[in-house]
């Protein structure tokens, strides 16, 4: 007799362990897949081990219920390997989310399919020292070569992950003599199934995929490489919410393979694993161009009170007669971020979320909620006080910058047409992404208005002069990583090589000095009062958020919540007491959306392993777990 450890694949009742044990006449190997009751529900489910019951007795006895059998045996073979349900069980315990869900993050669409069956060689023993790897600071031509010799120098499978698709098949096309394949979310399933089969038989040699390829069926993985480790598109967004980077750590440990970031910046959680002499930090990154910073109090004050200033307005010429690449960087999308009333300053919001509605000026004018994507008709005047028309406010967008750039070329009898513009907002899909770069490239005197959605080109695009008219909107969210953002991002912009940068600074007093790349002096700053304030990477920070439409119930389940995590902290001894505070409840930055009201608590812990699921299961079921946000807003 054995007793079989599983995780379902259906969700059962949240009564229901995430892991259930069974028993079974036969040994069954992991990764193979049985049928099981839950009460009356039924699951597929899928073997993580196997005890023979002689060696399973205590267990057995001290277990709280009887041990019930498998319904039946659906694959005796392994369909995942062992690498995978590591994986899994590490999100689930990490990130303190159901194994069910954690197992479905890592197990392709197909799994388990008939047609879809594999057979997996013997699972290797799999490691267990996680790597903190080599931190390669790069720019796009030396991350090519880096890559090169990662893959001459590995005597087996080789795997790049980058954050989205274009910089995946950028990456492909510049290593297409090493026979890539490539993976991301768009492939079809015969593909990606092809490339499953491929892995497992060790054939595919290099590959180049977005944060999924992390799960497909590696038995074997010689190096593996993160390109561009900073991205916020890493972090996904439903649960259990992983962040690929640290998930890149737990498969290179399994495969003892090596681990390599190339970044065109470095994190303040990097830079002190380097102080600490954790982490070997080489700098490949010799281009830094000439960053110029205008003082647009100083414009107004000298009488030019455009959006441009003098020293922007002649690049653009420049560059319009010198027929040279220009980039103007866009913090904000669409035309203004807002619409305001002159008299009562109040501005239309959405109706759902509540959030200020975005102006987009394309055919005609339009209000478009950049949260749920509700449009609506720009009100002929406010809709409070009927004292007239609603004028932009906020930040300018990209439509308004390209209109700027329009204005100023017309003024000096240059015909400019229109101007190509890649925001978020206006690209709604690959396709509209491909037509704006298309115009861009066919343009003679090229110029382009973009927002950071030009940084999945910078393997593909160079530009000789950027401009960044709104460096306060860049580094305006209110949170902790707000400086290493900034110079992640102007990191970004060197990547596309200008040889200048003119950035227009709106308040003299709030900026740090970017024109000289000292870092250093800034990473030791963030340091100091991260240290102080205990933010990350002195504490782990968990977001927990909870809904309910009524908005006084919100309230209280959010005030139950925070009762029960401290009453389960103090409950927890000494480590949990000292190591964890509660930020909260509070209301969350979308307070109201899709019917429902938010109210969010942010905990600071020291609590790693199994402790911070133990605390976090005193929470009444509903609460979302977002372990290591992207955002504490
Ligand atoms: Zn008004
Ligand atoms: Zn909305």
């Amino acid at each position: 007799m054995f007793v079989l450890r599983v995780i379902p694949l259906a969700s059962l009742p949240a009564t229901a362990p995430g892991v259930l044990d069974y028993f079974w006449s036969a040994p069954l190997p992991i990764g193979s897949v049985v049928r099981i009751s839950w009460g009356r529900r039924q699951s597929p489910a899928v073997v993580t081990n196997c005890i023979d019951v002689r060696r399973a007795k205590l267990a057995v006895k001290k277990s709280s219920f009887a041990l019930k059998p498998i319904d039946a045996v659906l694959i005796d073979t392994p369909q995942a390997t062992e690498s995978q349900i590591a994986l899994a069980q590490w999100l689930a315990t990490y990130y303190a989310a159901s194994p069910a869900t954690s197992l479905k993050t890592v197990l392709p669409p197909f799994f388990g399919k008939p047609k879809h069956r594999v057979t997996l060689p013997e699972s290797p023993k799999l490691g267990a020292a996680v790597p903190t790897g080599t931190f390669v600071l790069t720019q796009p031509d030396t991350a090519i070569a880096e890559l090169r010799t990662v893959i001459a120098r590995s005597d087996g499978p080789v795997l790049i992950i980058a954050p989205e698709r274009s910089t995946v098949e950028h990456l492909a096309h510049h290593l297409a003599d090493t026979g890539p394949t490539v993976f991301h979310s768009g492939l079809s399933t015969t593909a990606h199934a092809a490339l499953y089969r491929a892995v497992i038989a060790r054939e595919a040699r290099v590959v180049i995929g977005t944060r999924g390829a992390l799960f497909l069926p590696w038995t074997a993985l010689s190096h593996l490489v993160i390109e561009d480790p900073l991205s916020e598109i890493y972090k996904s967004e439903s649960a259990p919410r992983y962040n690929t980077p640290d998930v890149a750590r737990q498969l290179a440990a399994h495969h003892c393979a090596r681990l390599t970031w190339i970044s065109p910046a470095i994190s303040t959680v990097h830079f002190h694993l380097k102080e600490n002499g954790a982490l070997r930090v080489v700098d490949h990154k010799p281009h830094w161009p000439t960053v110029e910073t205008v003082s647009m109090e100083h414009e107004r004050r000298d009488g030019n009170r455009l959006l441009l200033s003098r020293k922007a307005q002649d690049a653009i010429l420049d560059a319009y007669e010198d027929r040279s690449p220009l980039l103007v960087l866009s913090a904000r999308k669409a035309y203004a971020t807002a619409l305001r009333c002159a008299r009562c300053h109040s501005s239309p919001r959405c109706a759902n979320c509540r959030i200020p509605l975005r102006l987009h000026r394309t055919v005609e004018d339009m209000l478009v909620c950049y949260h749920c994507g509700a449009f609506h008709q720009v009100p002929k005047q406010c809709p409070s006080c009927a004292s007239g028309p609603l004028k932009p406010a906020g930040t300018p967008g990209s439509q308004k910058l390209a209109e700027a750039i329009r204005t100023l070329l017309d003024r000096y009898g240059h015909s400019a047409g229109k101007l190509p513009i890649l925001d978020g907002d206006l690209v709604r899909n690959e396709r509209d992404e491909r037509a704006v770069l298309d115009a861009f490239n066919a343009m003679g005197r090229p110029m382009l208005v973009a927002s950071s959605m030009i940084f999945g080109h910078r393997y593909q695009r160079t530009f000789s002069t950027v401009i960044i008219p709104h460096i306060d909107a860049l580094a305006a969210n209110p949170d902790f990583r707000t400086n290493e953002r900034l110079v992640a991002q102007l990191e970004r912009i060197a990547d596309l090589r200008p040889s200048r940068i003119i950035i227009q600074q709106w308040h003299d007093d709030e900026l740090l000095d970017v024109t000289g790349r000292a870092w250093d002096k800034l990473y030791r700053d963030e340091l100091a009062q991260r240290k102080m304030l205990r933010w990350p990477p002195y504490t782990r920070l968990v977001k927990l958020s909870v809904r309910h439409r009524d908005r006084r119930a919100v309230g209280r389940l959010a005030t139950v919540g925070a009762d029960r995590l401290r009453r389960a902290i103090d409950h927890m001894g000494a480590t949990a007491r000292s190591g964890t505070s509660i930020l909260g409840p509070s209301n969350a930055l979308i307070e109201h959306a899709r019917g429902e009201w938010t109210q969010q608590i942010i905990l600071k812990t020291s609590l790693t392993g199994e402790r911070l699921p133990e605390l976090l299961a005193y929470l009444p079921p509903g609460w979302l777990v977002d372990v290591d946000p992207r955002s504490i807003a």
